[in-house]
C-alpha cells in the first residue's frame, strides 16, 4: 500500500506518526476528503508529506516543480514550507482533481505560490527548458505517469540547479518490481527507471522506504 511505509506493522506505524507527525487540520481534512475518492491510493502518506516539507525547509527551496498534483496534498506540503516568495510549478492534466487541490491551496493562503499548468508534464517541462530555465530549480517532485518517469527525470535533471534535489515517488511500487511475474507496464517502467538512475553517473542518489519508496537525486 502506498499510504504507509513498507514493512512497518500498524502499531509501529502509529507510533512513528505519534512521535513525529505535525499535520495541520487543513492537510488532514484534504487527506480525509481524498481518501473517499476512487484513486485515493495515489495520495502520498502524511509522514511523506512532512518529509517533503522538511526537504523544502533545509534546502531553502525558492523554485520548485511538482509533476503530478492529484488533489494537491504534496503541493500543499511543498508550498506551505516555502518562504513567501517561493514559486511552485504544479503539473497535471486532470481538471477535476486539481480543482479540489486549488480550493485547498486557497484555504491555506498559498495559492499565489503555486502556478498550476494543466497540460502534459513533458510539454510543460520542455517549455521551461525552451524558456532557458535550465539549472534554475532547487527542487523537483516526480509523482505522475510511471511510463514517463525517465522522460520526466531527464528533463528535471536539466532544469535542476547544482545542489538541487529531485525526489521521485513510488520507486518500490508496492514491492512489485521484485516479483518476476509482474510484467505490467507500470511495474516495468518503475524497474527501468530505477535501473536508469542507479547507472546514472551524473548524479548521487539515496533511496528511502518512506511511503511507497522515494529516491532522492542530486547532481554530481
Ligand atoms: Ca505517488
Amino acid at each position: 500500500m502506498s499510504r504507509q511505509s513498507l514493512q512497518l506493522d500498524d502499531q509501529v506505524y502509529d507510533y512513528l506518526l505519534s512521535i513525529s507527525l505535525h499535520e495541520s487540520d487543513l492537510l488532514k481534512k484534504l487527506r480525509n476528503e481524498t481518501a473517499e475518492l476512487p484513486l485515493a491510493r495515489m495520495q502520498i502518506a502524511p509522514e511523506q508529506g512532512q518529509f517533503l516539507s522538511f526537504l523544502i525547509k533545509v534546502l531553502n527551496v525558492k523554485n520548485a516543480i511538482e509533476i503530478g498534483v492529484f488533489t494537491g496534498y504534496s503541493s500543499l506540503c511543498i508550498a506551505m514550507a516555502m518562504a513567501d516568495n517561493g514559486k511552485l510549478i504544479a503539473c497535471d492534466i486532470d481538471e477535476k482533481y486539481t480543482n479540489l487541490a486549488q480550493s485547498y491551496w486557497s484555504k491555506a493562503g498559498v495559492e499565489k505560490k503555486i502556478d498550476l499548468r494543466l497540460a502534459p508534464a513533458i510539454e510543460t517541462l520542455d517549455k521551461l527548458i525552451d524558456e532557458n530555465k535550465t539549472g534554475f530549480y532547487d527542487f523537483v517532485f516526480i509523482d505522475a505517469h510511471k511510463p514517463e518517469y525517465i522522460d520526466y527525470y531527464e528533463r528535471s535533471l536539466k532544469l535542476l540547479k547544482t545542489g538541487g534535489v529531485i525526489a521521485v515517488d513510488n520507486v518500490l511500487w508496492d514491492g512489485n518490481p521484485v516479483n518476476p511475474e509482474k510484467q505490467d507496464e507500470d511495474t516495468n517502467a518503475i524497474r527501468a527507471f530505477n535501473e536508469h538512475v542507479f547507472q546514472d553517473k551524473r548524479v548521487f542518489i539515496s533511496t528511502i522506504p518512506v511511503g511507497d519508496g522515494v529516491t532522492l537525486v542530486t547532481k554530481n
